[in-house]
């Protein structure tokens, strides 16, 4: 018989969550009277989480467990549950609760309908101010950049048919944002509202620094704005200044030798070596990603999985 359901959830150190995860999501799966499996990928977690879902595993037949070698990141998670994944319709959600299961049946309803990938933005979202507010502009930076329309890239509950599930994992990148690629191969999308809680148990895997690294890496994968932006800027600089040098080469030899200005002349080179390192950084970060890419390591190793049968 066809599988109908897969649920991914990708576990990074959530000892706390794990339990009232399942006590919510269980039951709203089996109201469903479809066919369906949890994954739940361990992502190199290093508190008891492997062994409480080990134990979900061993406990019930719709739950599998991919155990990754390390800790790769939750996009890399997700991907490899994608790989794992054998539902027609497969259903993301992250562990702590954050988005509660009870939206699962919206994200199907929707499905059902016939539309092949299914997002969500968070309604009141539940997370300190300056996130909030930063995540906003990130969110409008990047839809304008890489041509995408997602409202809320940080919500992760969102439903992916089978045939993008497929082209999904098909692109092999070694990093990638998983809601921006599905939306990319999508012909029928929608987004749902889905209320948000504040994350009760454990902590965000977020610092700053990992979501600035995770916004370039957006970037870099999504579009290739900025660095048309580099060359574009560098143009219009370079008019600008050979206008300059014009006039000054004429003012010298109407005027004569003048030295004036050179607070203005050092504020003109500060802004110029500003634009020139944030121009090399733009560029170092595409080439990061090539380097990443012809180095050709696994994306992210399975230690082993755990299913039934
Ligand atoms: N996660 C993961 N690997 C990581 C970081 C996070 O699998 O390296 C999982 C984490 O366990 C959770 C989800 O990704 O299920 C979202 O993480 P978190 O709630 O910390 O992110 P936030 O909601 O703060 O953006
Ligand atoms: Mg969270």
């Amino acid at each position: 018989m066809k599988l109908e359901i897969s649920v991914i959830i990708p576990v990074y150190n959530e000892e706390e969550s794990i339990e009232p995860l399942f006590a919510a999501l269980y039951p709203v799966l089996k109201s469903l009277g479809r066919s369906f499996e949890i994954i739940f990928v361990n992502d190199g977690s290093r508190d008891r989480s492997f062994a409480m879902l080990y134990d979900l595993h061993k406990a019930h037949a719709e739950v599998r467990v991919v155990d990754l070698n390390g800790n790769f990141g939750q996009h890399m998670a997700i991907m490899a549950g994608f790989e794992q994944a054998r539902g027609d319709k497969v259903i993301t959600l992250d562990a702590d609760l954050q988005n509660p299961p009870e939206s699962i049946p919206d994200i199907l309803a929707k499905m059902d309908e016939g539309h092949d990938v299914v997002g969500s933005y968070r309604m009141g979202r539940q997370d300190p101010l300056f996130r909030k507010v930063v995540s906003g502009m990130a969110n409008r930076l990047t839809n304008r950049m890489a041509r995408l329309d997602i409202r809320d890239y940080g919500c992760m509950l969102r439903g992916y048919d089978r045939r993008i599930v497929d082209i999904i994992n098909a692109s092999c990148e070694t990093t990638t944002f998983i809601p921006a690629l599905g939306r990319k191969f999508a012909v029928n999308s929608v987004e749902i509202p889905v209320p948000h809680r504040a994350r009760e148990k454990g902590v965000s895997k977020y610092g700053i620094a990992q979501l600035i690294r995770l916004n370039f890496d957006l970037m870099t994968s999504f579009t290739l704005a900025p660095l048309q932006m580099v060359t574009v800027s560098g143009m219009v600089i370079s008019v600008l200044s050979f206008v300059l040098v014009c006039y000054i080469m004429l003012r010298r030899l109407i005027v004569g030798p003048e030295v004036e200005g050179v607070f203005t002349l050092m504020g003109i080179q500060f802004l110029l070596t500003g634009i020139t390192l944030m121009s090399l950084g733009i560029t170092g970060e595409y080439v990061g990603r090539i380097y990443r890419e012809v180095s050709r390591r696994p994306r992210f190793v399975v230690k082993k999985t755990y299913d039934h049968e």
